[in-house]
């Protein structure tokens, strides 16, 4: 209820829920009942879940932000949700994103942007620019993002929370309305890394009904979280710094948080070393093929038949005005471009050309990080290059746009997991900056660790 009357009280001006859900306190109760009856329930029984919409819910609506989709029910949940309420957890509510989690502002949502609760005038973030406004502004202390390219590490950096995006595999992404499907991972938007670690813990793991769903045992991340709290693990930690990111690249205030956390670790016994991974420069311009050329095809099944919308034409009879018509009204203007850039670059004769090329800056950039990881136990970079930047700067500059996702993007290319925890303030604007540490695939642990260190 304290959280309800909270989304009552500043939902009006942030606008971080799409639709808040009519049977939170039913489900609270039903969990009470739970534990009456005897059921282990486990530490995060009653606790708000706030949930991105680009996951399927069967009590809520479930749209991924677009118009195409207004009202969709979905027949089953997402098993990051069917999970999260096996253990007790609430949903309160689907939280605003970019338009099938393609951007990173929320601006691209259909239903109008989420405002940052630092500073009203400034995005969010995105694509889950919603969750983490829901978690900086206290109307629920756990939410639900996906990252196919920084969408929960960026708006955990712009709102100052905590984002993790697991290895590839780690979470299971049934019931996740694809982005691209060899990039995207669910992950947690918390206000702690414990936080982060205990709601990993109940949604991760392996689930049949994904078929890239890693079949093995993990660690309890809260449990890795509690171990790193007391700092001991920063001793003669190896933390590598990729100098091909200069700094000159990046806001000066966020910039000089990050030079801080490294003499923080520094003084705390970390070995701070300069690693280099050449062809990071390309992930950006990779990424903006590949996602485009999986989106095309995921977003094929908006047919006018299947799901959601459907348009009929005035005096429109085939099957393919219908199917036109439909999309023409759907789908917002970053969702076309991307659709039409994807087309193209799988059509044949620019295949190899585009999606081929892509495809092998990938795999170099999947070598960078071996070859990092020789040498380092975690890399370190900034979140994102700037604090959040105000509404409508960006909206009309897609390249600017897509340059934000710089230091985001490379761990989906390459599969592993990343966090970003809160660093502190930019001395020029006062607003939220984030740093990200990166791990080898399957080493998410890691990561709790040193970010319950660093905390
Ligand atoms: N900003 C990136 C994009 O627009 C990231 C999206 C995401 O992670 N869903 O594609």
């Amino acid at each position: 209820q304290a959280h309800l009357d909270r989304i009552a009280a500043v939902d009006g001006d942030v606008h971080a829920f799409l639709h808040v859900n009519e049977h939170a306190l039913a489900a609270a109760a039903d969990v009470d009942r739970r534990r009456a009856a005897g059921e282990d329930l486990g530490p995060m029984a009653g606790v708000p879940l706030a949930v991105k919409d680009v996951l399927v819910t069967t009590d809520q609506p479930s749209t991924s932000g677009s118009k195409i989709l207004e009202g969709y029910m979905s027949p089953f949940d997402a098993t990051v949700v069917a999970r999260s309420r096996a253990a007790g957890l609430i949903p309160i509510g689907k939280t605003n994103m970019d338009e099938f989690a393609m951007g990173s502002s929320t601006e691209h949502s259909a239903y109008g942007p989420t405002r940052n609760p630092w500073d009203l005038d400034r995005i969010p973030g995105g694509s889950g620019g919603g969750s983490a406004a829901a978690v900086a502004a206290f109307e629920a202390p756990l939410a639900l993002g996906s990252d196919t390219g920084g969408s929960i590490r960026q708006p955990a950096h712009v709102t100052g929370t905590v984002g993790v995006k697991p290895t590839y595999g780690g979470v299971s992404r049934y019931g996740a309305i694809a982005l691209a499907s060899s990039l995207d991972q669910v992950g947690p938007v918390t206000r702690t890394v414990l936080d982060a670690g205990l709601l990993h813990d109940i949604i991760g793991g392996h689930d049949p009904k994904d078929s890239t769903s890693l079949d093995e045992a993990w660690p309890s991340f809260a449990a890795a979280a509690r171990e790193g709290a007391t700092g001991e693990v920063l001793k003669g930690l190896r933390v590598g710094v990729i100098r091909e990111f200069p700094d000159s690249g990046f806001q000066p205030g966020v910039a000089a948080s990050f030079r801080e956390s490294l003499a923080r670790m520094e003084a705390q016994g970390a070995e701070i070393v300069e690693i280099s991974a050449p062809h990071f420069e390309y992930a950006v311009a990779a990424y903006y093929l590949i996602l485009p050329a999986e989106a095309s095809s995921n977003l094929a099944k908006f047919d006018s038949v299947r799901f959601g919308l459907r348009v009929t034409p005035e005096g429109g009879a085939t099957v393919e005005d219908v199917m036109s018509a439909t999309r023409e009204a759907g789908f917002g203007p970053e969702v076309k471009r991307r659709i039409i850039l994807g087309t193209y670059a799988l059509s044949a004769g620019y295949y190899d050309a585009y999606y081929g090329s892509a495809q092998k800056v990938r795999t170099l950039i999947q070598q960078d990080f071996a070859n990092a990881f020789a040498e380092v136990d975690v890399i370190a970079t900034p979140s994102a290059p700037t604090t959040a930047f105000k509404i409508g700067e960006k909206i009309d500059d897609p390249l600017q746009m897509y340059l934000n996702d710089l230091t985001t993007i490379p761990a989906n290319l390459a599969g592993i997991p990343g966090i970003s925890i809160p660093s502190g303030l930019a001395e020029e604007d006062g607003l939220p900056v984030g740093i990200q540490f990166l791990a080898p695939a399957r080493e998410d642990a890691r990561l709790y660790r040193v970010g319950a260190a660093l905390e």
